[in-house]
């Protein structure tokens, strides 16, 4: 088995209280099987409330209070669960969260989701920029090689990302010249109204939008931008996106979706600097994390771009 993860992935830690935005606060947790049945286990005050706390209708998971804090989040944002049990007590959601592992035949890749606002740091600041580990584990596993064309693909993208002599917008050509496709442009501000349609779960991703509504963006704006900064996050979201296209047509469209996801920031970072790695958290954790919000995009994108023909 072959398996992958981005260079500032081991260096991973919650920070805890110091954390902006918990991920204990607006998320439904949902609760494994086994640590279910550990739950039920558990005796005194703890054990009554884990069982009280924990909703048996349909899938189970914790029951959020009405301010939408996990009931067992204390007033140091601090975990009783871990405090009281350990960390080995955690549901496998909190004890993975903000890693997530796609898994191919023959390959395992994780990484951190950018949710989080630590994991958005790590990848910002990691010295190497956006690198990735690979390591053989046995005997070589058969692989798939759908999956393995697409990884050399990647490849070739994330090299040509890294090159950071270059202005982001020619590695973006040189992306474009990789995909064989004609440069897709993208008008973030045009995208507005259509991402205000989307679920939404967060007020301060709505004002964000506004934000960039009501904003000029400066004539050849995109020129302007940090190198550095957004080859790393288009080189996350392909990370993390590029591989799990079944066809040329879906692998198109994921690339479009990584291109357009890192226009969208840098139009709002550019448009409200004070707020920019925010803007990463936002869009992660509103988009990204959301499915159905995903799929809408993709399936947008391919009204407004012709994606068919293989790659
Ligand atoms: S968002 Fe990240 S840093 Fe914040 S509490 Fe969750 S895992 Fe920890």
């Amino acid at each position: 088995m072959r398996y992958t993860r981005p260079s500032f992935y081991d260096m991973f830690s919650c920070i805890g209280s110091e954390c902006r935005h918990n991920c204990c606060i607006g998320w439904e947790i949902d609760v494994d099987d086994d640590t279910a049945e550990l739950y039920a286990s558990v005796e005194g005050t703890l054990g009554k409330e884990l069982r009280e706390k924990i909703s048996t209708e349909g899938e189970r998971y914790f029951c959020m209070q009405p301010d939408g804090r996990c009931p067992f989040l204390n007033e140091q944002n601090l975990c009783r669960v871990i405090l009281t049990l350990g960390e080995d007590a955690l549901c496998d959601i909190c004890a993975l969260h903000p890693r997530f592992f796609n898994s191919y035949p023959g390959r395992e890749e994780a990484g951190l989701g950018l949710c989080c606002e630590e994991a958005v740091r790590l990848l910002l600041t990691a010295p190497e920029g956006f690198c990735l580990i690979e390591e053989q584990d046995g005997e070589q596993a058969a692989e798939d090689e759908w999956t393995e064309y697409l990884a050399a693909i990647r490849k070739k993208l994330l090299a040509a990302l890294s090159n950071e002599s270059k202005p982001f917008s020619d590695r973006y050509m040189d992306c474009c010249a990789i995909m064989q496709s004609p440069a897709l442009e993208f008008d973030p501000k045009s995208w507005v109204p259509f991402y205000r349609s989307l679920e939404q779960m967060d007020r301060a991703w709505g004002d964000a939008l506004e934000r960039l509504t009501a904003f000029e963006l400066p004539v050849r704006w995109i020129d302007r931008l940090d190198m550095a900064r957004y080859g790393r996050l288009f080189s996350c979201f392909l990370y993390r996106h590029f591989l799990t296209a079944k066809d040329g047509a879906e692998v198109k469209t994921r690339f479009a979706f990584c291109a357009l996801s890192t226009a969208m920031i840098a139009a709002l970072d550019t448009a409200d600097p004070s707020q920019a790695d925010e803007h990463i958290r936002l869009y992660s954790a509103e988009i990204e994390y959301s499915d159905e919000n995903v799929e809408r995009i993709c399936t947008k994108l391919r009204e407004r771009f012709d994606f068919d023909g293989g790659i």
